[in-house]
């Protein structure tokens, strides 16, 4: 840690990238320069990654908006605003209130993603909102709502995950992605545990494991129905557990019996020996724990594949016996509090579903509204970006907190589409790619700059405090929404309203905002009556559900039953499919996108720290290299059915030779989103991020 500097100004907040949302503290020095030291927190426990060291020097960047953007050209806060204003009123006028879109981010803070899902309603009345978490806790949410009746990454603190006996990781890099929490798995390691890591690369959190799975891309949910075949085969249910606490077992050891080890064999590339032994560890251990992370779930059949490891966790009676249990691992800052409070197309606050009648009439209680003035369902994120300009889709669109340029699958089609809008408008601090093809881009506040409350991967709702005011000239996302309602005239009738500066229905201060959400959360599923500022602060935290003042959180669920009407966790059979796009002689190589340790999401942050290294490039297997004739580091070109990217290659022995990687936090020619294809999940609407067929050519000078 840093020694305390004299006359400093310090805070402690948490790091503004993922969800494992770390605890730090920031110093301004008496020359102004903000340094950051690790703080002691419950997921971090004094570490911090590279990321999170050199977060602070976003604060004073060179490349920092300092104003509002129209056309290209500076302009006035005023000159904006009404650029804003009488394209929505134009857009409205002419094709309807849905012609007017919202596109938002799991960055975003709670107090954020709940008025931006207000503002959608209230003040664009646009039944089109939707967020970048779509295209990432998407399918672990609906398959943890579907069995759980409940959606929360981990249903127990992470501190449970170093203590487990058995831990199986599917589809998580955790060593790159949220290095602290590494620990935990040393930790467990260490404590003699055993720990089995299911992907396709040899990653280095495969590569520290016991056991390291490496499947064909895209197989995940055969694995998991194999795993569980094996279980039944062997005797190793929990038959009490089973009749007492699920429904649905019947049919789902039915559908497993299909999936004997050799064919299961056969459709992952996993040996039968490996399906056993994970089998087996899983069952002998009294405590175990199974946790999904993107790699499981970014498919057209994610939602499936997560139900299959529930299934499993289920069969093993591991959901609510102390240490043990399934979980998923969030990834972006806000994935948990940003899918709570209706930034999502189908969500009011709480997790109340959109087109629930009494969800719809208490929340328009607290807005102010006629329940009916509330609009219905609008359209998924890709489904939403895809219809931008098109016959029937959105005119216009605001985007806060996500860069969908490059994050977006099919990523050359989805800026064509943005491109086409009459009205672009981006929330950003950075110009980044999506703000760089705006009409208007309003500079806003960074994390440091602004106070206000996250959820993390645990639950854990927690305060992200400022260290100072945002420079001069520059918004924040909370005033924005609340002066473009207030000139649209659509605020509400204010009675919701319990402090800040603005009049009317929308505050620009945090602390009001989350008071409101508190209401609007009471009684929901994501319960957030009793979480106040002083309770999170005072208690290191507070896991929702929390419906009173005067109750302890939840940081254990499912001790004494299910969410669910009867109490009983539900089993849903699930078969394996292939994937959306097969290899073939075409496109005879799997590519799987993901991400390293020096970069964030879309790179728009990350990849303006200098500290930071970086590049985008492809992995191959050496064998696969030879045969084409590509060294390390040629350039070498990636073709699919969509596009196309270039970049230098990385041969290298931990990937399978039948598949490529490339990272996604990259724009311009190595954007890898511009290969990804745009098949979804039937339910969750996320697309099949993690494979499609590719080929892979030498660049020739
Ligand atoms: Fe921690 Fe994630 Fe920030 Fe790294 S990026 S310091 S793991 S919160």
């Amino acid at each position: 840690a840093l020694p305390l500097l004299e006359s400093a100004r310090e805070v402690a907040t948490h790091c503004p990238y993922c969800a494992l949302q770390c605890g730090m503290t920031l110093r301004e020095t008496p020359q102004g320069r903000v340094e950051v030291a690790a703080r002691d927190f419950p997921t971090n426990r004094g570490g911090l990654c590279q990321k999170g060291w050199t977060s602070a020097e976003l604060l004073d960047h060179p490349e920092r908006l300092t104003t509002p953007l129209v056309e290209g050209q500076p302009a006035t806060w005023d000159e904006a605003y009404d650029f804003i204003v009488d394209g929505v009123r134009r857009v409205q006028d002419a094709h309807g209130r849905d012609a007017v879109a919202v596109f938002g981010g799991g960055g975003l803070t709670n107090e954020k993603a709940y008025t931006l899902g207000k503002f959608a309603r209230v003040a664009l009345r646009t039944a089109n909102i939707d967020y970048n978490g779509r295209f990432c806790m998407s399918s672990a949410a609906a398959a943890g709502n579907r069995s759980f009746g409940i959606d929360r990454g981990l249903p127990f603190p992470m501190a449970d995950i170093a203590e487990a006996d058995t831990l199986l990781l599917i589809g998580a890099n955790v060593a790159e992605t949220m290095p602290p929490f590494a620990r935990y798995l040393t930790e467990q390691r260490q404590r003699g545990g055993t720990q089995i890591v299911v992907d396709p690369r040899a990653t280095p959190t495969a590569r520290a494991a016991t056991l390291h799975l490496q499947p064909t891309p895209g197989t995940d949910l055969a694995l998991a129905l194999g795993l569980l075949h094996i279980v039944v085969a062997e005797g190793l249910t929990d038959p009490a557990y089973l009749a007492e606490r699920t429904t649905g077992w019947d049919a789902v050891r039915k559908t497993v019996a299909g999936y004997w080890p050799a064919r299961v064999e056969l459709l992952t590339g996993v040996p039968v020996a490996d399906l056993e032994a994970t089998a087996r560890a899983l069952a002998a251990a009294d405590r175990a724990i199974i946790l999904t992370a993107r790699g499981a779930e970014q498919h057209a059949k994610g939602v499936d594949t997560v139900t299959a490891f529930i299934n499993l966790a289920l069969a093993l009676g591991l959901p609510g016996r102390p240490g043990s249990g399934y979980g998923c691992l969030t990834g972006q800052g806000n994935g948990q509090g940003g899918r709570e409070h209706g930034q999502k197309a189908d969500q009011l606050p709480g997790y109340r579903k959109i087109d629930d009648p009494a969800a719809r009439a208490h929340v328009a209680g607290v807005w102010g509204v006629d329940p009916d003035s509330i609009p219905g369902p609008g359209l998924s994120a890709y489904e939403l970006l895809d219809a931008l300009g098109q016959p029937g889709g959105p005119k216009a669109m605001l985007v806060f907190g996500s860069n969908p340029v490059v994050s977006a699958p099919r990523a050359a089609r989805i800026t064509e589409r943005l491109k086409s809008l009459d009205l672009l408008v981006v929330c950003d601090f950075f110009l980044s790619e999506t703000a760089a093809i705006a009409d208007v881009v309003l500079p806003v506040a960074q994390w440091a700059e602004e106070d206000g409350t996250m959820t993390n991967l645990e639950g854990r709702v927690l305060r992200r405090r400022a260290l100072r005011k945002p420079p001069p000239g520059i918004g924040t996302d909370l005033a924005v929404m609340a002066e473009l309602a207030s000139r649209l005239g659509r605020t509400g009738d204010g009675r919701s309203v319990t402090g800040g500066e603005r009049s009317g229905g929308f505050s620009a201060e945090p602390y009001a905002v989350f008071e409101e959400l508190r209401r609007a959360t009471a009684g929901g599923v994501a319960d957030y009556a009793g979480v106040t500022w002083e309770r999170v602060d005072a208690e290191n935290g507070v896991f929702w559900p929390c419906p009173a003042a005067d109750r302890a959180g939840t940081p254990r669920l499912f001790e004494e039953g299910f969410p669910t009407p009867d109490g009983r966790a539900r089993m849903i059979a699930v078969e394996h499919r292939p994937v959306a796009e097969e290899i073939d002689a075409e496109y005879p190589l799997y590519l799987t996108t993901g991400r390293v340790l020096a970069q964030y999401q879309s790179g728009a942050q990350t990849r303006r720290i200098a500290a930071l290294p970086g590049g985008p490039f492809v992995e191959l297997h050496p064998d696969l290299a030879e045969r084409l004739g590509i060294d390390d580091g040629d350039p070498v070109r990636v073709l699919s059915r969509r596009g196309e990217m270039t970049a230098p290659a990385r041969v290298v022995t931990t990937i399978r030779p039948d598949t490529l990687f490339a990272p996604f936090h990259y724009s311009g020619t190595g954007r890898a989103n511009s290969l990804t294809g745009d098949a979804l999940d039937p339910i969750s609407r996320m697309p099949e991020f993690k494979v499609c067929a590719v080929r892979i050519e030498p660049v020739t000078p």
